[in-house]
């Protein structure tokens, strides 16, 4: 069953060309979205989607996010206050993630799906840790996300921080669940793993014909730490173990480099993702794209779904650092489509839609399209959601899903995991 958008002005999310057209949506993954005249007289009512004043474009994808942290907003604080960015992770998000059980992690992919969709987001790369719940916890994310219509791109977090049985367990599931589904080899951080978790990494990386997704100098800490144990630079040692050469390398972060790190990076074929909010959260300093070439994308690292929030303050912040302009960022925006297309990833479509009611006080056109884009868009303007060419937001409320029974199974499973922390 196809999708009729009346009267809509579309706008291409690469050239920023806008069209006045009826435009028809075809389902499924190779359903193709065509311009037409007219829509054919005998098209059921609940097919045709009013578009007049509304303006269509490709749906958003999120390249660094983490749906495991989704239960923290509003947690009760740590034990001991954390007064660095080790222990911000040690004593907060450590804590946390070895609470986690499969029915936490499914009701936190869920409301990150839900929060992800209304956010006219349709594709996650995440990157998941739950130490005591490893086996199956990927494949619960998958579920939740593709039952909502979220398309993704997963990976499980390994990490020797919780002793040898996790690290293991770490390494089954990325195996076991690559052999079925799409995803990338996760790791944390150079610092919380050994030479010998990174040659293993590395042989799966080989074996899948994959790429790692992990942390890279978010704090200083990580430097200086691969520095006395390894005598050299964190991104000189992800590099002897080859997972620069993967054009599916997601480094994450990238902040504390030296220039010759920066440049061992931009002569690579990976990727890196910036999170502004999570550094100035974390109180880590502030992401600078100079010298790192072209290959950013955006990402939330877990503080929310809501890929406009996340580019709007990469723009304001980025005045600071090295005088960003709004088409950098729109870029490193919609840089995420390259990274999956060009990796032969499924699941960012053609028939992935945003349908956007903007009322504007000024008139939006294709030379000034970037301007609203920053100054002017929000998740508020996202009225539909088209998945796959599938209508998966309808009038702002989520289609495949009753939101409440996701939002009263995410505050039990809230309560269940705060009720673990406070013990
Ligand atoms: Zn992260």
């Amino acid at each position: 069953m196809s999708l009729f958008l009346k009267d809509a002005t579309f706008v291409n999310w690469e050239t920023l060309e806008f069209k006045k057209s009826n435009l028809k949506v075809n389902q499924g993954a190779n359903g193709k979205v065509e311009f037409i005249e007219t829509i054919p007289l005998k098209t059921r009512a609940d097919q045709i989607i009013n578009c007049q004043g509304k303006f269509v474009t490709k749906s958003f994808g999120n390249a660094h996010h983490h749906i495991y942290s989704v239960l923290s907003r509003g947690m009760p604080a740590p034990k001991t206050t954390p007064e660095n960015f080790y222990e911000i992770l040690k004593y907060v998000w450590w804590n946390l993630d070895k609470k986690l059980d499969i029915a936490m992690i499914e009701a936190s992919a869920l409301y990150a799906a839900m929060e992800s969709l209304k956010s006219g987001v349709t594709f996650v790369i995440d990157h998941h840790s739950s130490p005591f719940a490893i086996e199956g916890s990927l494949e619960t994310i998958a579920g939740a996300f593709e039952f909502l219509g979220v398309s993704h791109l997963l990976c499980y977090e390994i990490s020797d921080r919780d002793g040898m049985q996790t690290g293991v367990e770490g390494f089954t599931q990325t195996e076991h669940y690559l052999k079925s589904s799409q995803g990338l080899v996760g790791l944390h951080a150079s610092f919380t793993l050994s030479d010998h978790s990174l040659r293993r990494a590395a042989l799966l990386v080989e074996k899948f014909k994959s790429g790692v997704h992990i942390h890279v100098a978010e704090d200083q800490y990580d430097q200086d730490h691969c520095k006395i144990n390894y005598k050299k630079t964190v991104v000189d040692r992800l590099n002897d173990f080859g997972f620069l050469n993967s054009s599916k390398t997601i480094l994450a972060h990238c902040l504390h480099l030296s220039k010759s790190e920066k440049k061992l990076i931009n002569e690579s074929p990976a990727w890196v993702v910036e999170n502004i909010e999570s550094n100035l959260n974390n109180n880590v300093g502030c992401f600078n794209a100079k010298g790192l070439g072209s290959q950013i994308m955006l990402g939330t690292d877990g503080m929310h779904s809501d890929m406009l929030r996340s580019a709007q303050y990469a723009y304001f912040t980025g005045q600071l650092t090295n005088n960003v302009n709004m088409a950098d960022i729109y870029t490193r925006f919609r840089n995420v489509h390259h990274y999956i297309q060009n990796n032969g990833f499924a699941g960012d479509c053609e028939n992935n839609l945003v349908i956007l009611d903007y009322p504007s006080p000024t008139e939006m056109n294709s030379e000034n399209f970037l301007g609203h884009f920053i100054y002017g868009f929000n998740s508020k303007n996202v009225e539909h959601v088209i998945s796959k060419g599938e209508i998966v937001v309808k009038d702002r409320k989520l289609v495949n899903m009753n939101e409440e029974d996701i939002l009263g199974f995410a505050r039990e499973m809230g309560n269940k995991l705060w009720k673990k922390l406070r013990e």
